[in-house]
């Protein structure tokens, strides 16, 4: 398979466009410099602005789960609780992380379904600690109520802990307005980076509560991060490559403007459910009136008719990779980003290739339907 110019239409990592991979070819230099700093300070500010918040933010070298288990092992003392809402596999995750700290409260919903909000606010009520939730459900491309979360959670004065590493840059994530005590980000989604680096927005009140917590993971210690931050360092050798990669990532979303990108991610993954729907292949996730359908990754049942590796391999063949479901859902569903640096090329391209291979298996009779769906869409 030739990798130098396959198009990875996965949910992450995505494709790193050129500008983003010649910036992690500068020197390496001194992490306790003046220039470190000016690196360091810009991404926290840039960050901040896509986080919309004014919040601390930390920047992590580890890829997004070093973000999870930072919040959760930082803000849970053994004997206290998080509440984890679980609809996918990322869900899946907080909930062992909480285990592993604390005690996790699991609300869980069968993968694709809505969370159950009435459980969460009952297990609130009950005096449990914080509440971690991810946003943007990568495994089933569904969006889940952050806003409304964060609210239970203020509501109960627990802390709010969400995942936003696939829709933080991609999605609209009001981090301040939705009292998101820690949201996570990672690098390899919507910020088009590659993997390895996690950045955390931290607020007043979790740093507060971090005073009380006293078994915390060391590397991952954000009173040290914070310590480090304010001097315009990290506490340990931080990936210095990452942190070009990084700031060349956030000036690229900077110039776009976040309404932009927003708008494009959305369109991205408006264009894909066009197009299924043109082509007569059901979406995945069941979403009610407080959650949705992903911008930024699209879900769809396998179509009656050809297998996903059969799928998979003739798209490949073409040089164009597509992801499928994860844990019990492989080989019933498959999944196509809509993230980071994408262009309507490439959506219009996956789509085309994927109503061919379709074609081909006789499982979409009406050729050019989904194309055309998708194309008029982009167009719009
Ligand atoms: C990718 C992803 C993660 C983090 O995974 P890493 O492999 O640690 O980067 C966490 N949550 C969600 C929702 C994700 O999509």
């Amino acid at each position: 398979m030739n990798i130098e110019d396959t198009l990875i239409m996965i949910p992450g990592p995505v494709p790193v466009v050129p500008r983003i991979l010649r910036a992690m070819a500068k020197p390496v230099i001194n992490h306790r410099g003046e220039e470190f700093a000016d690196l360091f300070g810009e991404c926290r500010a840039l960050f901040a602005d896509m986080f919309q918040t004014k919040n601390d933010i930390l920047l992590l070298s580890g890829s997004g789960t070093s973000g999870m288990e930072a919040a959760v092992g930082n803000l849970i003392n053994r004997d206290e609780t998080v509440v984890t809402p679980v609809n996918g596999k990322f869900g899946e995750r907080f909930r062992d992380i909480g285990r592993l700290y604390g005690n996790a409260v699991p609300i869980e919903s069968e993968w694709g379904y809505p969370i159950d909000l009435d459980r969460v606010a009952a297990a609130l009520e009950e005096g449990a600690d914080a509440v971690a939730m991810v946003h943007n459900e990568t495994s089933v491309g569904m969006l889940n109520p952050a806003k409304e979360v964060g609210k239970l959670a203020r509501k109960h004065d627990a802390l709010f802990i969400m995942d936003g590493i696939t829709s933080i840059g991609g999605s609209e994530v009001l981090v301040d307005e939705w009292g998101v005590d820690i949201a996570i980000l990672g690098s390899q989604k919507c910020i088009g980076a590659p993997p390895g680096f996690a950045a955390v927005s931290v607020s007043k009140r979790a740093f507060e509560k971090m005073e009380d917590v006293h078994t915390f993971p060391y590397y991952l210690d954000l009173k040290a991060h914070k310590k480090s931050a304010d001097k315009g360092q990290t506490p340990y050798t931080p990936s210095i490559p990452l942190f070009y990669a990084v700031q060349e990532a956030l000036r690229i979303a900077h110039e776009e403007g976040l309404p932009a990108r927003m708008q494009r991610h959305a369109a991205g993954a408006a264009a894909v459910r066009a197009a299924a729907g043109a082509m007569g292949i059901e979406m995945f996730p069941e979403p009610d009136e407080l959650s949705g359908y992903s911008d930024t990754v699209t879900a769809m049942k396998v179509p009656p008719g050809i297998a996903f590796d059969q799928m998979k391999k003739e798209m490949l063949a073409h040089k164009i990779l597509i992801a499928g479901g994860q844990a019990h859902l492989k080989g019933n569903i498959f999944r196509i980003g809509s993230m980071g640096n994408f262009g309507p090329k490439d959506i219009l391209i996956t789509i085309q290739m994927l109503e061919s291979v379709l074609h081909r298996h006789g499982v979409v009779s009406d050729f050019g339907a989904g194309i055309e769906a998708a194309g008029s869409v982009l167009a719009a």
